[in-house]
């Protein structure tokens, strides 16, 4: 499966970064990756730091999957609100959940200091918007439940809106704890950081066979070599769904476009992420070359010839809702592609053990919430190999 059209924001920004060996020679070690997207970055980067030796391999240039198609917005609020994700897992667990993906918003900005990395991290409020008057109720009332439950976030009506940000709606919650990222470029710095402390890449490997034992996984590749591991970590993102037995994620075609940079871009704008309450949502960001990135348009997932065939239409039908949005802003759109990624029953990924696949575990960051859920898995997971306790798991598990 193609996880996303030809030509996404990023690849086209950066170029390829780095490519890595492809692999030539039987090898063992404690853990395999398999994906070397941002979920599998930050896997071996926190699998490596607690002291397993670690190879990853990724079918294709390591990145270049649904990573490279994000508009890496980076937020705390999960596709299904606060209020109504409590009655579907209780109070303590909802909240646990937001808290988590709080706090992975903290862990990146740490790792983007710690490494240095020229990824574009900046942190920015996330407007939550009502997109029609109708929605205003349903917005107030996650206003509430988030404020009631410690969650920094402040109420701005139609005035405030308009005078704060030039934007044209009934009200919107502002939420101060968000961030912005080229998850594209991120991968690849923690890739490099992690291969500095002994991490083992191979890119363009194929898994054609694969027998669990009692002691692990044997992995035979294309080339007809072997990998001996301990566990597996699966970060193989949406094309996951074809590996499992049951079906866990409901697929969309989805569409960004960038636009042409601009020579001043208002500072309002530049503050923020928006998203609205709409179904699909559209949202937006702005990016450090003077770039707004706008996404939505979703559609059920076919097959990726008949995604990409509609990138024109979409891109088009975008340009049009931000103009609404946007009146004063001369919006004009550079360049559009289109992705694939995949929303679940509540909202929360999958993350952990499948009774299908023993000595193994899943790192599937599902949802708007992608990049924030893999940091979630990767300390998760790497504390379920140590032994240690990982009660949150249960949040996250297969067959909930
Ligand atoms: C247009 C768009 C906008 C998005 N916006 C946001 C956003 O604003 N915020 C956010 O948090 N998330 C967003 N997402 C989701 C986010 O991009 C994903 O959650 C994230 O990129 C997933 O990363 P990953 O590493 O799990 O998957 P990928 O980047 O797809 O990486 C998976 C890797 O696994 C490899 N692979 C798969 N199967 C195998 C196999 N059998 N053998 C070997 N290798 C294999 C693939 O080649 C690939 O490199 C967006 C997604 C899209 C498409």
């Amino acid at each position: 499966m193609k996880t996303r059209s030809k030509e996404p924001f990023w690849l086209l920004k950066n170029g390829l970064i780095q490519t890595y060996p492809s692999l030539h020679q039987s090898l063992t070690c404690d853990v395999l990756i398999v994906g070397g997207g941002i979920t599998g970055a930050l896997m071996a980067w926190s699998l490596i730091g607690a002291g397993f030796d670690v190879v990853l391999i990724d079918r294709r240039d390591v990145a270049t999957g649904s990573t490279a198609a994000s508009t890496a917005m980076l937020q705390y609020e999960i596709d299904t609100a606060l209020h109504q994700l409590i009655p579907m897992i209780g109070e303590e667990n909802a909240v646990q959940a937001y808290q988590s993906c709080r706090k992975a918003i903290r862990t990146i900005e740490q790792l983007v200091e710690g490494l240095k990395s020229r990824s574009g991290f900046v942190r920015k409020n996330s407007l939550y918007m009502a997109a029609v008057q109708a929605d205003e109720e349903f917005l107030r009332q996650e206003f509430e439940t988030r404020r009631n439950h410690g969650f920094p976030v402040e109420w701005l009506d139609r005035k405030a809106l308009r005078n704060r940000f030039g934007l044209a709606a009934v009200g919107a919650i502002c939420s101060s704890d968000a961030a912005e990222i080229d998850a594209y470029r991120f991968a690849h710095d923690l890739h490099r950081a992690s291969v500095r402390k002994g991490l083992r890449i191979f890119d363009h490997v194929e898994i054609v066979s694969l027998d669990y034992t009692n002691r692990g996984a044997r992995v035979i590749t294309g080339s007809q070599v072997m990998i001996d591991t301990r566990k597996i970590v699966y970060c193989t993102g949406y094309e996951s769904q074809e590996m499992l037995p049951e079906k866990v994620v409901d697929l969309k075609s989805t569409f960004a476009i960038a636009s042409e940079p601009f020579s001043n871009l208002p500072a309002e704008l530049r503050s923020i992420l928006l998203w609205d309450t709409q179904r699909p949502y559209l949202y937006l960001r702005t990016t450090d070359d003077n770039r707004v990135l706008v996404g939505g348009g979703d559609i059920p997932f076919n097959n990726a010839a008949i995604r990409d065939e509609l990138i024109e239409s979409k891109q088009e039908m975008l340009t049009d809702q931000v103009r609404q949005l946007f009146p004063d802003l001369p919006f004009i759109p550079d360049q559009a592609w289109a992705g694939t990624f995949g929303e679940t029953k509540d909202g929360l990924p999958y993350i952990g053990e499948h009774p299908a696949f023993p000595n193994s575990y899943f790192a599937l960051g599902f949802g708007g919430n992608g990049i924030t859920f893999s940091v979630t898995a990767a300390e998760l997971i790497r504390d379920r190999l140590l032994g240690k306790p990982a009660e949150e798991l249960r949040l996250y598990r297969f067959g909930r």
